[in-house]
């Protein structure tokens, strides 16, 4: 089964997730998917309690680069274990841009989420200019060589990467099949040199970037892709739930 992912990033106070949560499952088909709603931390415990008795699984977006201590307003590993959260998104461009983390925290954070048994969504993926220059393969090389720096191959099981060119992202201007094909294919190949053939191939890869109800269908269907992270169109219960059952 595909997976579909959603990245609420900073959206939806608690009561806003409530209204959401009843909406959302009272149209979605959870058979479609294997579906992860990537909540703020505010409403996690919210959304724990409405997805659990669904097939949905409950993700974070982010994660501390520490283990525990003096770090005000962090939150740990083990701290999203405990929430009920099953999956976290690491490197979101995001994060990497906003919030300077580099590839040394990003590093970390996917260390520190297997570690806890979490699993990992890392986000790779080029900005205009890098692919206005032809570097498109060599920034997602980078990024992925830099972030599963020191992973044994078994921990690879448990890491989705989501390729986002950042261009795509929130523009409107969803990736082509040609160009999305043809960055999973690079990444397979990353992956299958540095860790195994059978990590190229058995590795989870998505899509994400400008995904709509329009797009979803095609953008599914693209090569060797195993599913789609989806930010800006989550955000309406209906239109998400339609997104999903039109899969
Ligand atoms: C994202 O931010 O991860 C994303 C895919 O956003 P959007 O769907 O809005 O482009």
């Amino acid at each position: 089964m595909k997976q579909i992912i959603a990245n609420f990033k900073m959206n939806g106070t608690v009561e806003d997730t409530k209204e959401y949560m009843i909406e959302f499952l009272s149209k979605v088909d959870q058979n479609k998917a294997e579906i992860t709603l990537c909540l703020p931390y505010t409403s996690l415990a919210v959304g724990r309690y409405f997805l659990s008795d669904s097939n949905i699984k409950l993700g974070a977006q982010n994660l501390s680069d520490e283990e525990e201590g003096k770090f005000t307003g962090e939150i740990n590993g083990k701290m999203l274990v405990s929430a009920g959260v099953q999956s976290v998104i690491v490197g979101h461009s995001e994060r990497r841009t906003k919030f300077k983390e580099n590839s040394k925290i990003i590093n970390k954070k996917i260390k520190i989420a297997l570690k806890n048994r979490l699993n990992v969504i890392l986000c790779v993926g080029e900005s205009l200019t890098e692919k206005n220059t032809l570097k498109t393969l060599e920034t997602i090389k980078n990024q992925l060589e830099e972030a599963l720096k020191g992973l044994y191959e078994n921990e690879l099981e448990r890491v989705t990467i989501a390729y986002e060119p950042i261009w795509a992202i929130g523009s409107g201007k969803s990736a082509t099949i040609k160009e999305i094909e043809y960055a999973v294919k690079a990444i397979r190949k990353v992956l299958s040199d540095d860790f195994s053939p059978k990590a190229g191939k058995e590795t989870q890869v998505l899509y994400g970037g400008s995904i709509t109800n329009k797009n979803v269908q095609n953008i599914m269907r693209a090569k060797e892709i195993n599913g789609i992270l989806v930010g800006g169109a989550c955000l309406d219960a209906g239109g998400f739930a339609s997104l999903i059952n039109l899969s």
